[in-house]
């Protein structure tokens, strides 16, 4: 039995039946008759349905987020633009997967040679809860127009997402078996990726659920995409101008709870301003509105469950017994975590080398930007960087020494469909957004013609 609590008060919202082996394995059967008929389908005809599908979300968006505010406590102004984000997602793709897909002629000596992008089938999508629609559109519309289908195994909190998000697809007519979720745990993944109709994986998650996944998926000689968790770092050199940078780090940390795969989670001073950066940072977070997730004006909401913040209160009690010192915050109750600020965190505490998934963040100073550069790459993920800095010149120089899926400058790091989005080292491989990300899951059939 699958439940969904409400943690902002711990009252059990819904319970979901598990599925059975044999449901499971209609399920698959479903999704194998669909994906036969949908990848014959024309690019018009799939990006009509899609565009059905963003009508929806936008007409129903009050009642979507409602559903993620109520399942993991995301505050109701965030949850609807979650929604409106998910609506962008099926536009452009709609708009612009035709284009992405189209043959690509390339000269040799055949009379005429070219790439064709055709579908893999069926994909099984692997979701966390933390963009509980997000994350899956984000899979789902690029998919789909490639004229593949989907499979859903979304968290184990947040399945009324799951079955709303088949009921968008639903709504707006694509034909049954095109996208469905599977009501499972992940114990029932192996069986469902060895499946021989099950033609690849794509997993956005924890390192373990992604080295688990990986290593079924390469068994089976299936392509993978995982997009696994990060510790960004926040770099705010002596030239950057303040005022906006406290800002945008505020953002980068503290927007949905903290629990944001690409959040800022680590602010690297240089030395010459951290004093003034950290006083005027912390005014900001102590301003921050905590409450209840359903109020329009709540920023911090709760953690999406009582046990991820417990997590989170080891990870700064470790780091404050390590020498960190805490400067605001640190109290938590319940699934609730006081915006929190460290200073003098260094390497080998928790809250800098592992990830913190949650409003904490931590404070390094640096001298100059070898320290900064060193700094940020001495962790294990690779997911993206910002830099702010007034010197253009300066921050184009130092973009090549970051090993990292992205780097933004004066910026959080942020998805936008036209932007792939994905990154390196224990962050995971493959990429999501853009054209790259549609052109995951595709066949690139060589064809020669004399
Ligand atoms: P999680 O525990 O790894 O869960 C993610 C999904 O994987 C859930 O559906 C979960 O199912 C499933 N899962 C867990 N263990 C598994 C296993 N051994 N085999 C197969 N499936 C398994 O992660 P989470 O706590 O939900 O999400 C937070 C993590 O996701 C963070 O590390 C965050 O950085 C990362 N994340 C990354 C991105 C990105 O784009 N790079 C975006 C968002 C989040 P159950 O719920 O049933 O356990």
């Amino acid at each position: 039995m699958k439940k969904s609590v409400n943690p902002y008060n711990n009252k059990v919202l819904y319970e979901f039946e598990e599925l059975s082996e044999k449901d499971i394995k209609e399920f698959i059967k479903r999704a194998d008759q669909a994906a036969r008929k949908w990848k014959k389908e024309s690019f018009p005809d799939r990006s009509a349905l899609l565009l059905k599908a963003a009508a929806e979300l936008e007409k129903n968006k009050q009642e979507y987020a409602r559903t993620i505010c109520e399942e993991m406590g995301k505050p109701i102004s965030q949850a609807i633009a979650e929604i409106e984000k998910c609506t962008w997602v099926c536009e452009y793709y709609a708009e612009n997967a035709a284009d992405h897909l189209s043959d690509e002629l390339i000269e040799t000596d055949a009379g005429k040679s070219y790439v064709r992008y055709e579908p893999l089938g069926v994909v099984l999508a692997i979701m966390p809860w933390n963009y509980p629609f997000w994350q899956v559109f984000r899979f789902a519309a690029p998919a789909l127009m490639a004229g593949n289908v989907g499979l859903l195994k979304h968290a184990s909190n947040v399945m009324k997402s799951a079955e709303m998000i088949s009921r968008v697809f639903r709504r707006a007519g694509f034909p049954e078996g095109c996208f469905q979720h599977l009501v499972v745990g992940s114990d029932a993944i192996e069986t469902i990726l060895k499946d021989p109709v099950v033609k690849a994986v794509t997993l956005t998650g924890s390192k373990p659920a992604g080295s688990s996944v990986a290593a079924i998926a390469g068994k089976e000689i299936k392509k993978s995409v995982l997009e696994l968790g990060g510790s960004n770092a926040l770099v705010v050199f002596e030239d950057a101008e303040l005022d906006s940078a406290i800002d945008t780090c505020i953002q980068a940390r503290f927007q949905n709870t903290g629990q944001s795969c690409i959040a800022g989670k680590r602010l690297l001073l240089h030395e010459a301003v951290a004093d003034d950066f950290t006083k005027a940072f912390l005014e900001k977070v102590k301003n921050l509105q905590s409450g209840d997730p359903a109020d329009q004006d709540t920023y911090i909401g709760v953690m999406a469950r009582e046990d991820l913040a417990k997590e989170l209160e080891q990870q700064v009690k470790d780091s404050e017994a390590m020498g960190a010192v805490i400067l605001t915050g640190g109290r938590r109750e319940g699934a609730y975590f006081e915006p929190t600020v460290l200073d003098r965190v260094s390497e080998d505490m928790p809250l800098f080398k592992e990830e913190t998934f949650g409003p904490a963040i931590g404070i390094t100073r640096f001298k100059d930007e070898n320290e900064a550069v060193q700094l940020s790459n001495a962790t294990e993920f690779g997911l993206g960087v910002s830099l702010f800095t007034q010197d253009r010149e300066r921050a184009e120089r130092l973009i090549p020494l970051f090993d990292e899926g992205a780097v933004f400058i004066n910026e959080l790091v942020k998805s936008d469909p036209r932007l792939p989005f994905g990154g390196v080292n224990t962050s995971g491989y493959g990429r999501e957004l853009s054209h790259h990300g549609i052109q995951e899951f595709v066949n690139k059939k060589t064809v020669y013609i004399n």
